[in-house]
Order: structure tokens, then sequence, then C-alpha cells
């Protein structure tokens, strides 16, 4: 049997499963809120256009008006001052985004301070229990933040001194970024830095550090409760915008059933 055949009767027979790690897009869709002066995108909506009507009798169709970083998207190189003379989203090859799936599961640490940043020493212990981390791997942090992704205020926790959600140590970022043979990093929340990721040195590490050394980041993924430490493989599928500094994605991930 060839391989894509083994796959594909692996899949048929359920040995092996698509689990869609995106959130769907919609005007409700949780999303980033810069604070002023900074100036912030759209959301999602849809545009009808035509539907069954004069505009077009047989047919439906609409303009959809989105912001680059709304919902489950990939963020670019290009999208971060350290990387600005990388790729933009177009520009990555797909080779970079297939491939292995690790999870690192800090709920606990999440549950106690929702501020938690992962620390060297916890992706060291995970490498201690499920070896090093692959090259062209995926890290998805999985925080259980997921839990308030249909509503844009639990999904922020902000107050007075700013949004409190999860995130990583400067020095995990540059680590990951200099020391491991990932291609990218995953979140469960609306960016890939911290809440607080604007009073770290510097600010919004994961952004500065994975961006600068071409390596990419997801957001706002779905479901890593299905996927094992290590085995699954991942898919992101982000639209190729010529000059795009992220784009809104899909993602899916193979696990063996
Ligand atoms: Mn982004």
């Amino acid at each position: 049997m060839t391989l894509t055949a083994t796959v594909l009767a692996a899949l048929a027979a359920g040995r092996l499963r698509i689990v869609d790690l995106t959130n769907t897009l919609s005007p409700d869709t949780p999303t980033l809120r810069l604070p002023a002066p900074f100036a912030n995108l759209i959301d999602f909506s849809a545009e009808v256009v035509a539907e069954f009507d004069d505009l077009g009798p047989l047919w439906k169709h609409q303009n959809l008006h989105v912001g680059e970083h709304i919902g489950t998207h990939l963020d670019a190189p290009v999208h971060w001052i350290s990387g600005r003379h990388g790729k933009d989203v177009s520009q990555i090859e797909p080779e970079r985004l297939v491939g292995p799936a690790v999870v690192i599961d800090v709920r606990e640490h999440v549950a106690a301070d929702p501020d938690f940043l992962l620390q060297i020493s916890h992706v060291q212990d995970w490498e201690t229990e499920h070896g090093p981390l692959p090259e062209n791997s995926w890290l998805l942090l999985r925080t259980g933040w997921e839990q308030y992704s249909d509503s844009q205020e639990a999904f922020l926790n902000a107050d007075e001194s700013g949004s409190h959600t999860p995130g990583i140590a400067v020095e995990t970022a540059l680590w990951l970024a200099t020391e491991r043979p990932i291609s990218g990093y995953g979140v469960e929340t609306v960016g890939i830095d911290a809440g607080r990721g604007a009073e770290l040195d510097p600010p919004f590490p994961a952004h500065y550090h994975l961006l600068g050394h071409d390596k990419y980041g997801l957001t706002s993924l779905q479901n890593l409760g299905e996927l094992p430490p290590t085995g699954a493989v991942i898919i992101v599928a982000p639209l190729p915008i010529v000059g795009g500094t992220a784009s809104p994605s899909r993602v899916f991930a193979l696990v063996e059933a």
C-alpha cells in the first residue's frame, strides 16, 4: 500500500482522526483590544451582496470584512519589528505549516494564576518525560483558556490594570527561538503573548523573539485536549495574503485513535 493509501485507509477506519483546532469566525469571535492610542483591527463581518434576488437570482454571495489578526490566526514574521525583513504570510513554506504537534499542559498553573508565564523549566520537565521538541514541531500551550472563547469579556479577562491571560516568559521565548528546532508556537488565548506582555522586556517577547527568528504564532486554538502530548500531526492553513502580517487560519490535527 502507498503511504497516502495507508493514511486514507486509517482515516476511513477511524484509526486516524481529524481534530479541528479552529474557533469559528463570526462578529462575536473574541478579539484583541489594544488600549489608546493604538489602533485596533476590525472584527469579522459578512456583508450580503446578493441573496437569491435581483442582484443574484440563483446564488448568494458576500463580502468579508476582517482584520488579519482575528479569530484563530497565524502570525507571520513581518508582523513584528524584529521580523519586519522576514516572510509575509504568503511566503511561509507549506512544509513549515505541517509537522509534529506537541502539547504542554499548564492548566493547573493557569487555574491558580491567570498571569502564568511559561518558564524554560516547564518545557525542560516536559522534555524529560516526552523527549526533545522535534524538528519542525509546533509547541501548543494548553492553558484551558478555550473555555472562555465564547465571551469577549472572559476571554480578555481585563481589569483596570489590563488583560490577565497566560503566556510565555521572556527567557522561554528567546530559548525556544534560538535553542529549539520548532516551527511554531500556538496558544488558546487571543494573542501569542500574555495579557500583561507589554510589561515585559522586551515587550511582547513571544512576538519579538519567535517572529524575529522565523518561527510562527497561532492563536485562539481549541480542542487541544483531544491531542496527546506527542504523536499528532498539525496542519496549519493560512490564506496566502501577499504582504500579509497574519491570516485567519484553519488548523487541523491528525490524531491516532
Ligand atoms: Mn496576531
